[in-house]
C-alpha cells in the first residue's frame, strides 16, 4: 500500500496534538507540528522566531509565506517519504493549495484530511486546563491528569508550563481565527472526497482509535 499522508483539522483544544502523538506509534508516520516548529523557532530566538513571535502570542496565524517555507523544507527532508500526518497546517486555503504544489512537486500521495468535531464550550473546557511540558512536549490536562505548573513531568522530569497562547483572550482570537480562516478547508478537502470526519469529544483513548480504524479503513478504500 502507498505510503499514509495525513492532515489533522480541527479548532485549538480539539486534540490534534495528542492524537497525533498516537496516530504516529501506530501508523509510523512522522508527525510535523507547525506550532511546536516555530514555538521552537521562538525559544531558539532565530529570524523567523522573531518574526512570529507577536502572531503566537496574540492568537493569530504567521503569515502564509513563513509557514509554508517552514512546511516545505521539512516536507523535503529524508524521513517524509514513509509517510506523514501535519498537525496544525495547512490553516488556510493558500497552505493548502501550496501544499498541493508541495506533494506533486515531491512526487507523494495526495494527503487524507481529518475533520475533528468538536463542541466550542468543550474546546474552551480543554484549552483552560492544558499544560505542556517544555522538555519533551507532552501535552496533560489539569482536569484529567491533575498535572499543574510546579508539578515535574512524569515522563521526563521536566518543566510543566502554559502556553501564553492558552490565555483566556489569546484562545477567543485563536477561535475566531481558526472559524474564519481554517474552517473553509473542510469544503475544500471534501470536494475532492479527501476528508473524513470524526466526533473528537469522548475519552482520549477510546477517540484515538476511533481516528485510527477511520484511517485504515478510508486509506484500504484508497488502494
Ligand atoms: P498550534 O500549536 O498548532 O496551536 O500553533 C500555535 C500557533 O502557531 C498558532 O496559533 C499560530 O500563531 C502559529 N501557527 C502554527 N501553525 C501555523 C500555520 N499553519 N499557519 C499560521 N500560523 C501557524
Amino acid at each position: 500500500m502507498a505510503s499514509t499522508n495525513l492532515i489533522l483539522l480541527g479548532p485549538p483544544g480539539a486534540g490534534k496534538g495528542t492524537h497525533a502523538q498516537y496516530l504516529e506509534r501506530e501508523l509510523g508516520v512522522v508527525h510535523i507540528s507547525t506550532g511546536d516548529m516555530l514555538r521552537e523557532a521562538v525559544a531558539e530566538g532565530t529570524a523567523l522566531g522573531n518574526k512570529a513571535q507577536e502572531y503566537m502570542k496574540a492568537g493569530q496565524l504567521v503569515p502564509d509565506e513563513l509557514v509554508i517555507e517552514l512546511a516545505k523544507e521539512r516536507l523535503g527532508k529524508r524521513d517524509c517519504p514513509v509517510g506523514w500526518l501535519l498537525d496544525g497546517f495547512p490553516r488556510t486555503i493558500a497552505q493548502a493549495e501550496a501544499l498541493s504544489a508541495i506533494v506533486d512537486e515531491l512526487q507523494m500521495p495526495s494527503p487524507l484530511a481529518v475533520n475533528m468535531v468538536i463542541s466550542e464550550a468543550e474546546v474552551v473546557r480543554r484549552l483552560s486546563g492544558r499544560r505542556m511540558c517544555r522538555n519533551c512536549g507532552t501535552i496533560f490536562n489539569l482536569h484529567r491528569d491533575n498535572i499543574d505548573v510546579g508539578d515535574p513531568c512524569p515522563t521526563c522530569g521536566g518543566e510543566i508550563y502554559i502556553r501564553s497562547d492558552d490565555r483566556p483572550e489569546a484562545v477567543r482570537e485563536r477561535l475566531r481565527v481558526y472559524q474564519r480562516q481554517t474552517e473553509p478547508l473542510i469544503d475544500y478537502y471534501q470536494q475532492q472526497a479527501q476528508l473524513i470526519t470524526v466526533d473528537v469529544e469522548g475519552k482520549q483513548e477510546e477517540v484515538s482509535q476511533h481516528l485510527l480504524a477511520a484511517v485504515r479503513s478510508k486509506d484500504v478504500k484508497r488502494g
